[in-house]
C-alpha cells in the first residue's frame, strides 16, 4: 500500500522554513520526501497544509486511572495530534511499575516519564480543599537513591526528574528539593524539569541551579513570581539561563500560562523553547483544550506558524533526548499528523482567566500512523 501525502509543506528544522513536498508512505515506512516517483494507491491531498511528525508533549499528565490527575493518552491521540506524552512526575519510584505496566506498555501513544523527586509522584492534586498537600511536604519523601535506582532500572522509558517547588506543593521548603532533585539527576545523567509557581522558592533562585538542558515549565507563569520582573522586562537571571542551554518550556495548566506574561516576554524577543500543555484531569476540558490550541495561542500572539511547529515537535524531542521523534526521515515508520492555519475567529483563555479572540487557528487535520490513515474529528468541529 503506497500512500502519497500531496502538495504539503514541510518545517526543515535547520533553516526554520516550511518547504512545499509530497510525502510518500510505503507500507508504513516512510519513503520519500520531496518528489513522489511511485505510484501511489491513495493519495491524500494536503495543499497548503503542514505535514509534521506526530506532536510531541513535554509536559503532559497520562498516568490514566492510577493518580487523579491523569487523563488517557490514547483518547488525546484520537482527535488531536499528539503522537508522544511526556509525563511530568505523576509517577515516583514507588509506583512507577503501574505507570509501565498499566499505562505505557498497554498505550498505543508513545510516552516517556520524567520521574518526580517525591516517592509517591503527584498523590494529591485535586484533593478536596486545594493542593496544599504537596507531593513532598517533606525532604523524607524525596527519596533520591530510589528515584536514581528507578531510573537505572527504566532507562527506555525514563527521560528525566521532575520537582514541583512552590508554597503549595511544599510550604517553605523552597530551593532544597531543587537541589536533591539536581543531585539524583547528575547521578543518573538525565535533565531535571522544575515547576515553580507562588514563592518559595523565587524563580531567581530556581533558575540559578539549572544546567544545559534541564527545564523549567510554567515559563509563562502570571505573577507574582513570573520571569517578567515588576518594571515588565524579562529578568536577567532568564536570559542567563538562557544562554547557558535552560529550555524555557511553557507548560500551560491549569494556572501557569498568562497572556500578559507571554507579551512582556515576547515583546522583548523571549520565545518559548517548547509548547506544551501540562494536559491534566482539571485542565484539559478548559483552559487547555489540546496541544494545537495552546499553538494557536502563541501564534495569535506573534509567534510564526514555523516557530509553532518546531516548539511541538523538533525542541521537545531534542529536549527529551529522543530527537528521531523530532523530524520525518526517508525509512523510518510512519508517525505524522498534517495541521491546517485558517482564518478563524477562536476566542480562548489563558490560566489567568483572560479572553482573546484570535485570527488564525491552528487544526488538526490528518493522522498517518503505519499504514492507518484517520482524518481527525477536530478537524471537522466548528
Ligand atoms: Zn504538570
Amino acid at each position: 500500500m503506497y500512500v502519497k501525502i500531496s502538495g504539503c509543506r514541510v518545517v526543515d528544522p535547520r533553516s526554520k522554513e516550511a518547504e512545499r513536498v509530497d510525502v510518500g508512505v510505503k507500507d508504513g515506512i516512510i519513503d520519500a520526501v520531496g518528489e513522489v516517483r511511485e505510484k501511489a494507491d491513495r493519495v491524500l491531498d494536503a495543499h497548503g497544509d503542514y505535514v509534521c511528525p506526530a506532536l510531541v508533549d513535554l509536559h503532559s499528565h497520562v498516568y490514566h486511572l492510577g493518580t487523579s490527575l491523569g487523563v488517557d493518552p490514547d483518547w488525546v491521540a484520537s482527535r488531536w495530534g499528539t503522537g508522544v506524552f511526556a509525563d511530568a512526575g505523576s509517577s515516583g519510584a514507588g509506583n512507577f511499575a503501574g505507570f509501565l505496566e498499566h499505562v505505557i506498555r498497554r498505550s498505543s501513544s508513545k510516552i516517556y516519564a520524567f520521574l518526580n523527586i517525591g516517592f509517591g509522584g503527584i498523590p494529591f492534586f485535586g484533593m478536596h480543599g486545594g493542593q496544599q498537600a504537596g507531593e513532598v511536604p517533606d525532604m523524607r519523601v524525596a527519596d533520591e537513591e530510589a528515584c536514581a535506582g528507578c531510573i537505572e532500572g527504566n532507562r527506555e522509558h525514563i527521560v528525566g526528574v521532575k520537582v514541583r517547588v512552590s508554597e503549595n506543593a511544599n510550604g517553605a521548603m523552597g530551593a532544597d528539593l531543587v537541589r536533591a532533585a539536581k543531585r539524583c539527576a547528575r547521578r543518573a545523567g538525565v535533565p531535571v524539569m522544575v515547576h515553580f509557581g507562588r514563592p518559595p522558592p523565587r524563580v531567581e533562585e530556581v533558575l540559578s541551579l539549572l544546567e544545559r538542558g534541564d527545564i523549567l515549565t510554567h515559563a509563562f507563569r502570571p505573577g507574582p513570581n513570573s520571569i517578567v520582573d515588576e518594571g515588565g522586562h524579562v529578568m536577567r537571571e532568564a536570559w542567563d539561563a538562557r544562554r547557558r542551554g535552560v529550555v524555557f518550556d511553557l507548560g500551560h495548566g491549569s494556572g501557569s500560562f498568562s497572556y500578559a506574561t507571554a507579551r512582556a516576554a515576547l515583546a522583548e524577543g523571549f520565545r518559548p523553547d517548547t509548547i506544551s500543555t501540562d494536559l491534566h484531569a482539571f485542565s484539559a476540558a478548559s483552559p487547555v483544550v489540546s496541544l494545537e490550541a495552546t499553538m494557536t495561542k502563541m501564534l495569535g500572539l506573534g509567534m510564526g506558524v514555523e516557530e509553532v511547529i518546531l516548539a511541538a515537535t523538533h525542541t521537545p524531542a531534542a529536549a527529551l533526548g529522543r530527537p528521531v521523534h523530532g523530524s520525518i526521515a526517508v525509512g523510518r515508520p510512519a508517525d505524522l499528523v498534517t495541521l491546517r492555519v485558517s482564518a478563524a475567529r477562536k476566542e480562548l483563555k489563558d490560566a489567568a482567566g483572560e479572553a482573546v479572540a484570535f485570527e488564525r487557528e491552528v487544526k488538526p487535520v490528518l493522522r498517518l500512523k503505519g499504514e492507518d490513515v484517520r482524518r481527525l474529528p477536530a478537524a471537522t468541529e466548528p
